[in-house]
């Protein structure tokens, strides 16, 4: 592991997106609170665990694009989450063992479970980096340890920046990271929005917000403003459940319904 050791402190008396996040993908690291906000979210929209599935499947997917077909061999994935398998690098490492992943997340819990994030294969290499998104200066200084910057590098915010308010520079950190990136590089993207489902929507907002998390729903253009200068793969920006479904694998039937998260895949030429 990279960086300043922080002191494993998990708060167990306020509920955490990771956790949460966790609870509904059928996960054993949660606490009761987080099992509480995740019951009153699907007391509003029993899509919830649904929506968190759907959402692994497209990072799954995306990832085997841009390590199948693209032929990427570097990722950094930001807003890494509790492993759920599987992870990011046993598909990147499995077109390409000698595939290098960077992790990174800020919640203390995911920091505990590095280690199932750190066993990749020999060839390869799998870091966890202990950082928060706000600070995208500290996490491209400490990625470069591991990761050439002069090649292209697979960028996954997903499912992360839903957590971020423009105002605490959700669009300057992408540009930030982006800036960094080489040509040929990739930014994977997914996150929440009310377009499908507004008044479903904006009521998973206020449980969350008195749970005491941020939490933020973005419209297809302010999606959109995410990859300003980069080329969208297609489809475009779709629900994440539309995002290529011809590469699934092992995906069982979600059931009819919108899923309320944006994914989409952009190329910096
Ligand atoms: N990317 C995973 C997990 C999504 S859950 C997936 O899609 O399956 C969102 C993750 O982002 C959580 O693990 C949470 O701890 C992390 N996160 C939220 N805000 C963050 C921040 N400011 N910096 C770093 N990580 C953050």
């Amino acid at each position: 592991m990279t960086g300043t050791e922080p002191a494993v402190r998990i708060d167990t008396t306020r509920p955490h997106p990771a956790r949460v996040y966790d609870w509904y993908l059928g996960g054993k690291d949660n606490y009761p609170v987080d099992e509480a906000l995740g019951r009153q979210i699907m007391a509003i929209d029993t899509g919830a665990p649904r929506a968190a599935r759907s959402n692994r499947w497209f990072m799954q997917r995306a990832t085997r694009h841009l390590a199948g077909a693209t032929g990427i061999r570097q990722f950094l994935d930001i807003g890494t989450g509790i492993p759920t398998e599987p992870n990011l690098h046993q598909i990147a490492q499995s077109f390409a063992p000698d595939a290098r992943v960077v992790y990174v997340d800020n919640d203390p819990i995911v920091l505990a479970h590095a280690e199932a994030l750190l066993r990749g294969t020999p060839e390869g290499v799998t870091e966890y980096v202990q950082a928060d998104a706000r600070e995208p200066g500290a996490i491209l200084e400490q990625a470069a340890r591991v990761l050439d910057f002069e090649r292209p590098i697979a960028l996954s915010l997903i499912a992360l920046l839903h957590f971020v308010a423009d105002e605490d520079g959700a669009y300057d950190l992408v540009d930030t990271l982006v800036e960094a990136l080489a040509p040929g590089s990739c930014l994977v993207l997914s996150c929440m929005t009310a377009d499908f489902e507004p008044e479903n929507v904006r009521q998973g907002i206020e449980r969350y917000s008195a749970g005491g998390v941020t939490l933020v729903a973005r419209s297809h253009a302010e999606v959109g403003g995410f990859f300003r200068g980069l080329d969208l793969m297609e489809p475009g920006i779709v629900s994440v459940k539309d995002w290529r479904p011809d590469l699934a694998r092992d995906e069982s039937p979600l059931g009819d319904g919108p899923v309320s998260l944006y994914g989409a895949v952009g190329v910096k030429y």
